[in-house]
C-alpha cells in the first residue's frame, strides 16, 4: 500500500490561523508582536528570505523590522546592536540571518541573543534546556520534525527512531525531543558504519544530512513513517532537453513511498511547516516574555 503523504503546507495553514489569533489577542492585550531581523552584509538569498518573513508577519500580525548591516561591519557592534534588540521592551523576537561573512563567529552572536526573544531556538541555552525536556523555545526544524511525526498518528512513546544527520541545529534537537517522548532512538552520522543496517530497524526514520538519493527503498522497513527534512537543489534535464533544478530531499521518495506508511515531500513538507514553527514561536516569546515579567 502506498503512504499517507503528510502535506506540510495544509499542516502550516492550521498552524498560521492559530498564530493569527493568538497574535490578536497578545497585541490587544499585552502590545504588540515585533520580530527583528538582523541581516549582515547584501546578500540576495538573505534579502529574499527577509522580504518572505515579513510578508508572513504581516499576514498574522506581527510587526517586522529589517536591521541591515553592512559586510564588514565589526563582530563587537553586531553584538552591540544584539544588546540593544536584547534592552529594547518593544522588541520581542530577534533573528540573525546566516551565514554571517566569516570574520563573525555565529556561535558568539546566537549565545548573545536574549533565551525569550530567541524565535529561532538556536542559542545554546535553549538547545540545552531540551535535554530538561523544557526549552524556552525550541529549535523550528526539529519542532516541525516532531509536528509531523504527530500528524502521521504513530505511537512515538516505544517506537524506534532513528535519526540520520546529526547537526546541532536539526538533527540532535530531532534526537533530543524523540528521547523525551520515550521512543528509544539511534542517532545515526556521517561515521555509521552499515548505514541501512540501521535505518531498516526504525519505526520512525528522519533524515536530515543535505545528500540528495542518500535514503532509498533498501534503508526502509515496510511500514515506516518516513521525515524528510533535507533540502537539496539538483540539476535536471527537461524532457525538451533543457537543464534546469529541482528540489528534492534526501530520500528517494519515488521508491521510498511504496513502501512507507506516511512520508514527507520535499517540497511541501517539513520546509512549510519550519516557516509556521517560527511564527508560533514569535508569539510563544512574546507571551514567555510577559509571563517573565509577571513571575
Ligand atoms: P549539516 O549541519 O550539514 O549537518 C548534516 C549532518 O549529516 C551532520 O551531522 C553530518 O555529519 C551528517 N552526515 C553527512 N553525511 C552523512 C552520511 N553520508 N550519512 C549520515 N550522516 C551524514 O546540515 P543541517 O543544517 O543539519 O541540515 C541538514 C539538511 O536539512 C540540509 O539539506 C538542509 O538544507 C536541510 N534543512 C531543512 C530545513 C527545513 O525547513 N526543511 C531546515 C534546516 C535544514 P558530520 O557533521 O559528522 O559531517
Amino acid at each position: 500500500m502506498a503512504a499517507r503523504i503528510l502535506d506540510g503546507a495544509a499542516l502550516a495553514t492550521e498552524v498560521r490561523a492559530r498564530v493569527t489569533s493568538d497574535v490578536a489577542y497578545h497585541t490587544t492585550h499585552h502590545g504588540p508582536v515585533k520580530l527583528v531581523a538582523v541581516l549582515v552584509g547584501a546578500d540576495p538569498a538573505g534579502q529574499l528570505y527577509a522580504d518572505r518573513q515579513r510578508s508572513l508577519c504581516v499576514k498574522t500580525g506581527v510587526q517586522y523590522e529589517l536591521i541591515e548591516l553592512p559586510d564588514d561591519v565589526a563582530q563587537r557592534d553586531v553584538l552591540a546592536e544584539i544588546d540593544r534588540l536584547n534592552g529594547d521592551p518593544l522588541v520581542t523576537g530577534i533573528i540573525v540571518q546566516m551565514p554571517l561573512p566569516h570574520h563573525i563567529d555565529p556561535a558568539m552572536v546566537q549565545w548573545r541573543i536574549d533565551p525569550y526573544k530567541d524565535v529561532e531556538g538556536v542559542n545554546p541555552a535553549n538547545i540545552g534546556l531540551l535535554f530538561y525536556h523544557a526549552p524556552i523555545i525550541a529549535p523550528c526544524t526539529a519542532l516541525a520534525a516532531i509536528e509531523m511525526i504527530h500528524a502521521s498518528g504513530c505511537e512515538i512513546r516505544g517506537a524506534h527512531a532513528v535519526i540520520v544527520g546529526q547537526s546541532r541545529i536539526v538533527g540532535k534537537p530531532i534526537t533530543m525531543f524523540l528521547l523525551n517522548e520515550e521512543a528509544t532512538v539511534t542517532g545515526c552520522h556521517v561515521a555509521t558504519r552499515d548505514l541501512a543496517y540501521h535505518t531498516k530497524q526504525a519505526d520512525i526514520l528522519v533524515v536530515a544530512v543535505g545528500k540528495p538519493g542518500l535514503i532509498g527503498a533498501q534503508h526502509v522497513k515496510p511500514g515506516a513513517v518516513v521525515i524528510d527534512v533535507g533540502i537539496n537543489s539538483i540539476r535536471v534535464t527537461t524532457p525538451d532537453g533543457k537543464e534546469t533544478r529541482k528540489t528534492v530531499g534526501d530520500v528517494n521518495f519515488d521508491e521510498v513511498a511504496p513502501i512507507a506508511a506516511a512520508i514527507t515531500p520535499v517540497p511541501g513538507g517539513v520546509g512549510p511547516m519550519t516557516v509556521a514553527m517560527l511564527l508560533r514561536n514569535t508569539v510563544q516569546a512574546a507571551q514567555k516574555q510577559i509571563a517573565r515579567r509577571e513571575s
